[in-house]
């Protein structure tokens, strides 16, 4: 990263661009689990084109960049990162002939609301997941069966040269996964959605019945990530584990890892103010008090259980900075 004063000409190169631009900010500010130590800058704006032109400058100038959403799925340091954190926040959402638009800005909530009030069915089990929809299609986010994958036409990102586009196969998504994880370097910028008609109505009963369950577990102050880890698909794990298994424990052809970890005692160990909830062993969540390190520290301590006890490597969710 450049010196102090080099900070300073880039982050006023990027204000002449048309970016929001502000120096030394807490990432801690910028996480849902309100940790992390300050970024050199955090660099916003709305328009795509003046994004990319940004995104261009900062290559350029070699210097470290990250894309961020509404950092609910982020873990990152005490250190914090030596570079520039790059927010696209174009959120338009329109709805087309045969498809929803949507900009990767835009909350995954308003978005899930926006077609729930159209009357498309396919993303309303998808209520209370927080976070931008480009965060969403990183991680191919989803709950009650459905991920975001399932109504995907196209995504439209910047690899850093051109703007390009895929369309759902070739986005690759997997369980929490997609071809944008493997490519760090690109960044998504709006997505084509295409949904069937559904009943409006029966979607906001059932959307009211997942906010209440959800935030239930989560409650929306919470400092947490949602789950820490994935759960594990059955087809990759060992015969002689899944016939010591329980009835009813594979759900949707997966192993929770809530429930692993709930064998190796996790519900309720804390380190400093980081604790894993008595009610979930897969949420983790920082009481106020805790540190980056503490985190890193316990979800070391939740795989090496897990791997001592099944065997098994716990795969995390969430991403880190800085570590
Ligand atoms: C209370 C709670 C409950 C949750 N429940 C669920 C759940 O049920 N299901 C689920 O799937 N997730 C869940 N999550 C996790 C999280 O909400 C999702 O993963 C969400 O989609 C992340 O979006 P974000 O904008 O916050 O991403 P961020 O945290 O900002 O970023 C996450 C990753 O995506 C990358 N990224 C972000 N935007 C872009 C972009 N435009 N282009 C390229 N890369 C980008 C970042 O670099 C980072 O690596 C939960 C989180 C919380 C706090």
């Amino acid at each position: 990263m450049p010196s102090a004063p080099l900070l300073t000409e880039f982050a006023q190169q990027l204000h002449c661009l048309g970016l929001d631009v502000r120096q030394n900010i807490p990432l801690s500010e910028l996480t849902r689990f309100q940790l992390g130590g300050a970024a050199d800058l955090v660099a916003e704006t709305a328009e795509e084109s003046v994004f990319v032109r940004a995104v261009r400058a900062v290559r350029s100038m070699g210097v470290p960049w990250l894309a961020l959403g509404g950092g609910t799925n982020l873990i990152a340091s005490s250190a914090g990162f030596r570079g520039v954190i790059l927010r696209y926040r174009g959120a338009r959402i329109e709805l087309g002939e045969r498809y929803v638009h949507v900009e990767s800005g835009a909350e995954l909530q308003s978005l899930v609301d926006f077609t729930i009030a159209n009357g498309l069915a396919g993303l309303h089990t998808m209520t209370r997941i927080p976070g931008w929809v480009g965060g969403a299609i990183y991680g191919n986010a989803g709950a009650y069966g459905h991920s975001i994958e399932s109504c995907i036409e196209g995504v439209r990102f910047f690899d850093g040269r051109v703007l390009r586009g895929l369309d759902r196969r070739g986005c690759e998504f997997a369980y929490r996964d997609s071809i944008f994880k493997r490519n760090k370097d690109w960044i998504i910028l709006s997505a084509v959605l295409s949904l069937p008609p559904g009943d409006a109505e029966a979607m906001r009963r059932r959307a009211e019945e997942i906010r209440s369950l959800r935030d239930a577990k989560y409650p929306p102050t919470m400092r947490c990530a949602g789950s820490i880890f994935k759960n594990l698909l059955v087809a990759g794990l060992p015969k002689e584990l899944m016939l010591s298994l329980p009835p009813g424990v594979v759900v949707e052809g997966k192993l929770p890892a809530g429930w692993l970890l709930e064998q190796v005692g996790a519900k309720g160990m804390r380190r400093g103010g980081i604790q894993v909830a008595g009610y979930h062993a897969n949420t983790v969540y920082n009481d106020g008090g805790g540190s980056p390190e503490e985190l890193y520290a316990l979800i070391g301590e939740l795989k090496q259980r897990v791997r001592e006890r099944f065997g098994l490597l716990l795969e995390e969710e969430v991403q880190y900075v800085g570590f």
